[in-house]
């Protein structure tokens, strides 16, 4: 009897392992081999490009505040952006249409000759972020020069994000040279105010509603290659399917107060510390079976190791151990779930006495798979075991849901698979999620299918220019974008 039931056991054994092995074979994504082929990108005189770049780079249009927008008193470096545009690209105005949408935001429309189909629709942002006084000393050149040097461009929107409107337009520009029509209309939208998480782009967006444009495929930043990407040996292709959303809850802790020479039990601070670290504790739920997070690991599968697939193809055994693992390390928790960040304290005044109310701000990035209402009930429930303590939205600042996550198995996200490939030259394409915002975010109001992706490839170290010192971009990206939304727009016909 107990031999008999031995050897059931050991043969449910072997055949869960026997299970997990398949489905460990099997965990894989989209097949990187018939990816669509791209057609010719159009030739480029680099100088002139770069030149061009360098004027868009030294006019300042800097967004500094949220709910503080651009005045007619501060709008000219925007003014003179636009001049430059069109003094620089003038065939590209005069065949596109050009329309100024909240004052300074730009919508260009290139009419298809098949007015049938859905539009394709670029974005890119006009704005960049200042630079911080203190680090300037530190830039190898000036922040709003446009220097070149040893093969790199430096200055703010170099990377994020002026550079992308100087190579939509030097591609178009190119296309149309040599007689370029396309059969799909593009839709080009550059805001004004994305660094501050502004209106523009959402004015625009509300426009196109208005004319039912439904685009087909609207392409914005938020991802690239990148070629020293941590667990991956070769270059990855990160493609933003779905960007999360924020929101700033304040936990506020009340109490009597009073002298700090006779503290009472559990004051204020106290019970503002036991729920801050209750909230640490019980984290929001992950989301590691969830198709998108699944979707990421299968595409990235074959860079890794058999045991690291043989983990992530089992999750239904394997996600109680993945979970705690995944949770300790910053950017893996941020894929699987919503992060709670707790940024700011504020106490009592003086030092000898107690406070009568004490605050946390914690700043949430909502996973898709969450939403504000949900974080907000998580957080009430943890914190109201502690006597005094309540959650509130924060009055002011940005708040905004996750966005919608647009599908990876469409022929929009292939193609954009094979621009990355292409891009980072055998990078793998993968499905991700972008951590920050971006005015993608919006597009989602008027399409199904939109994605975050500029055809650059970087390293850990280039990204850190991005919102940081020295912001620079090689010429060799630049080209690389330029070429890439060449084949894109020509790409679009195919869609
Ligand atoms: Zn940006």
């Amino acid at each position: 009897m107990i031999k008999k039931i031995g050897i059931s056991i050991v043969s449910i054994i072997v055949l869960l392992l026997l299970i997990m092995v398949v489905r460990t074979l099997t965990f894989k994504g989209q097949n990187v081999s018939d990816l669509p082929a791209l057609p010719s990108p159009v030739a480029i005189n680099v100088e002139s490009a770069l030149h061009r770049l360098k004027q868009a780079v030294q006019l300042k249009t800097i967004t500094i505040n949220r709910g503080d927008p651009i005045n007619a008193e501060r709008a000219q470096p925007w003014l003179n952006f636009h001049s430059l545009l069109e003094r620089e690209y003038p065939k590209a105005h005069s065949t596109l249409r050009r329309e100024k949408v909240a004052k300074y935001s730009l919508l260009y429309t290139w009419q298809g000759s098949d007015t049938t189909l859905d539009p394709l629709m670029l974005m890119a942002h006009q704005d960049v972020v200042p630079v911080n006084l203190a680090t300037l000393d530190d830039w190898n050149h000036p922040p709003f020069s446009g220097n070149i040097e040893n093969g790199y461009i430096y200055g703010r929107g170099t990377q994020d994000d002026k550079a992308s409107i100087i190579a939509i337009l030097e591609a178009i520009e190119a296309l149309i040279a040599r007689n370029y029509q396309p059969n799909r209309t593009i839709h080009l939208l550059f805001g004004h105010d994305e660094e501050v998480a502004g209106t523009g782009a959402e004015a625009i967006v509300a426009l196109l509603a208005s004319r039912n444009v439904q685009p087909a495929m609207v392409v914005d930043e938020g991802y690239f290659v990148i070629n020293d990407m941590a667990g991956f040996d070769g270059p990855v292709g990160l493609i933003g399917v779905a960007e999360k959303g924020y929101v700033t809850l304040d936990i506020v802790s009340e109490s009597i107060g009073g002298h700090s020479s006779l503290p009472p039990k559990n004051s204020a601070n106290i019970q503002l510390a036991k729920a801050l670290l209750a909230i640490e504790k019980e984290q929001m739920q992950s989301h590691l079976n969830s198709e998108q997070v699944q979707n990421f690991f299968k595409a990235v599968s074959p860079e890794m190791s058999f045991l690291n697939r043989f983990f992530l193809s089992n999750t239904w055994l394997t996600s109680g151990l993945l979970n705690a693992s995944f949770s300790n390390t910053p950017s893996l928790n941020a894929m699987i779930r919503t992060t709670t960040a707790p940024t700011m304290l504020t106490g009592s005044v003086k030092e000898n006495v107690m406070p009568q109310r004490a605050k946390a701000t914690v700043n949430f990035r909502i996973h898709p798979q969450d939403n504000s209402k949900l974080v907000f009930e998580h957080i009430e429930r943890v914190v109201s075991q502690f006597e005094g303590v309540s959650v509130h939205y924060r009055d002011k600042g940005i708040f905004r849901e996750p966005s919608p996550i647009s599908p990876s198995n469409n022929k929009a996200f292939r193609i954009l698979s094979a621009l990355a490939e292409k891009t980072g030259e055998g990078a793998r394409p993968v499905p991700a999620l972008v951590l920050a915002g971006t005015d993608a975010t919006f597009a989602h109001a008027i399409s199904e299918n939109v994605y975050r992706f500029t055809p650059v490839t970087y390293s850990m170290t280039d990204i850190a220019g991005i919102h940081g010192t020295n912001e620079r971009l090689s010429v060799e990206n630049f080209l690389s974008m330029i070429e890439g939304f060449s084949q894109l727009i020509q790409m679009a016909d195919e869609m």
